[in-house]
């Protein structure tokens, strides 16, 4: 079961310069920066209340989020559900008929498990299903 929005992820070019947006103009505090090697992408974090910013920097070309930027630029790049299952999540959105981008749950940012839905099936919105940890 879906149990809260865990965090949202945006795109950015540089997360050196998109702190100075988040926390000189907002005011946050960034909780933690992260390489998410696998995923070739730096992360840093913000907590707000219980849901989290993501902010995604590319590390290299052949990151999806350098191909994300390429074609839309800067902006919000995905939704993510905290479920208390993801496994069982992930075949109810397969039997319903959703494509999946990932059939098992891959090691994201925090050690979280995640996987996403292609964004085909999920109304334009790059979805993703997260483990608590
Ligand atoms: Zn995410």
């Amino acid at each position: 079961m879906l149990t809260k929005i865990d965090h949202i992820g945006i795109a950015v070019h540089s997360i050196a310069q998109a702190r100075l947006f988040y926390e000189q103009a907002l005011g946050l505090v960034c909780e933690k920066e992260e390489e998410v090697v696998s995923q070739k992408v730096k992360t840093a974090f913000y907590a707000l209340g219980d849901v989290h910013i993501e902010l995604l920097e590319p590390t290299d070309e052949t990151s999806a989020i350098a191909k994300f930027l390429a074609k839309n630029g800067e902006g919000i790049h995905h939704l993510a559900y905290r479920t208390d299952d993801i496994e069982g999540q992930l075949s109810t959105a397969a039997e319903s008929g959703c494509k999946l981008i990932h059939e098992v749950p891959i090691s994201g940012a925090g050690g979280k498990q995640v996987a996403f839905l292609h964004p085909k099936s999920s109304h334009g919105v790059l979805t993703e299903f997260c483990s608590k940890l």
